[in-house]
């Protein structure tokens, strides 16, 4: 039989062609970048309530690693944890709660770890499919053509086999009204220390006046990125503002202006809490700046095309990150589609069918999963109305009392 074709190298992909191989799948694997490095760190990513669904995708020696591979190892998974939402006027707690074993993973690090002993086609660009009586013909746009068994698209929010499954119109993303810029800082642990007091790891904020919203999440430490010990010791951040575009503007075009603009409402006269606000102030003006659309895509039924198609992860059903749920979905999507197609490869059910509770599972989870973090988003602009029953502060282990899952560590 002609292989699983995969396309897409992110979170959520690698961790299906992880999952098939531990399940003895042949399949071939691309995607468009030239190598796992083209694009840059990114942010930190929450691994929560999918951890045992992560656990059954991975061989037991790479899960293992995921300890080692936290933003700050040191600090990670400790039940005595909290989570932090600040008033940013005062850097008090609006709200603070213990939260259930959770970890921080740097998305590079965690895609390279996830990339262990995988095949990558890299710099193979999917543009298209024609399916036949018994495969499915995949074409990239250098040409050349591959035969598989199945096609297993996760190309990520602006899907192109999402718009040629569904069409251009119901494909579209819902664009939120929302401003959102990303800062990623390189920092001396002096500079870095006044984020870090507030949470060696993460936490969130917003002002009450002027409702902009801060999210800032580590990294790196100097022992976990190398420089401890020397004389350039430095942590690595992301730090995220975002604001209701009707109430404070759109975000400005450069990279420069952006800076400006972050400082500028950190920095007004009800701005932040001074050591925050001398913080932002002292970013350096070249810290790249990343901006990000928000949009969403409440799932929606696709067409399996007789059971040869199927979709994961952000392209079947793209979230804001305010809950940091998304790749937690995804890679429970990995595990779910991995299970039906035991059942089609042991005879149990038609490879139709199999796609097709696969996907049943997938939209009776993700839909309200993707508006639930639409509510999220809009809520964390207005600290006043601000309540703990938010969307907001359902996931992070913090409302929901989660497993604590260090016995998989064991
Ligand atoms: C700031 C931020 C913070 C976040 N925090 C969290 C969090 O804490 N917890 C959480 O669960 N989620 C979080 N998320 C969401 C998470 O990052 C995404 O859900 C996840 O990375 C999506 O993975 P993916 O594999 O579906 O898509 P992607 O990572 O977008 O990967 C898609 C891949 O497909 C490839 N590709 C695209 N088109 C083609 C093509 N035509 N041909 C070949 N290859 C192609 C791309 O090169 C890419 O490698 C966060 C997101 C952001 C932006």
């Amino acid at each position: 039989m002609a292989p699983i074709i995969i396309i897409g190298a992110g979170l959520v992909g690698l961790t299906l062609a992880q999952a098939l191989k531990k399940a003895g799948f042949e399949f071939e694997f691309y995607d468009r970048d030239s190598s796992l490095e083209e694009r840059p760190a990114g942010w930190g990513i929450t691994m929560h309530w999918a951890l045992s669904a992560l656990e059954s995708c991975l061989p037991a020696d790479v899960f293992r690693q995921l300890l080692s591979i936290q933003v700050n190892p040191a600090e990670g998974g400790k039940e005595s944890d909290c989570y932090r939402f600040l008033d940013l006027e005062t850097g008090q707690d609006k709200y603070r709660f213990p939260s259930s074993t959770h970890y921080q993973l740097n998305r590079k690090a965690f895609r390279q770890l996830l990339s262990t002993v995988l095949n990558v086609h890299w710099g193979k660009r999917f543009t298209g499919f024609n399916p036949t009586e018994d495969s499915v013909l995949v074409k990239f746009d250098d040409g050349s053509t591959v035969q598989g068994s199945m096609l297993l698209v996760v190309d990520g929010k602006n899907s192109r086999t999402k718009r040629l499954l569904v069409g251009e119109e119901k494909s579209k993303l819902n664009p939120l009204p929302v401003a959102f810029v990303g800062i990623s800082l390189r920092l001396s642990p002096e500079k870095m220390k006044p984020f870090r007091d507030i949470h060696p790891v993460l936490w969130q904020g917003t002002h009450p006046g002027t409702g902009y919203y801060l999210f800032s999440s580590m990294l790196s430490t100097p022992q976990s990125n190398g420089s401890v010990g020397t004389d350039k010791e430095f942590y690595e951040g992301q730090f995220n503002m975002s604001w209701l575009v009707d109430r404070n503007g759109p975000l400005p075009k450069s990279p420069a202006d952006q800076l400006a603009r972050v400082k500028q409402a950190a920095g007004s006269d009800t701005g932040f809490f001074s050591s925050l606000r001398q913080a932002i102030m002292d970013i350096p003006d070249d810290s790249p700046m990343l901006e990000i659309r928000l949009e969403d895509w409440p799932t929606q039924d696709w067409p399996s095309i007789g059971g040869r198609v199927s979709l994961l992860g952000d392209a079947a059903h793209t979230m804001t990150m305010y809950r940091g749920e998304a790749a937690n979905h995804g890679i429970c999507d990995a595990a779910r589609l991995r299970d039906e197609l035991a059942l089609w490869r042991d005879g149990k059910q038609s490879l139709e069918r199999a796609l097709h509770k696969y996907q049943m599972e997938v939209k009776s989870r993700t839909h309200d999963a993707v508006i639930m973090s639409r509510h999220a988003c809009l809520d964390c602009h207005d600290l006043n109305s601000l309540k703990v029953d938010s969307p907001v502060f359902q996931v992070v282990g913090i409302h929901l009392k989660l497993e604590n899952h260090n016995d998989l560590f064991d």
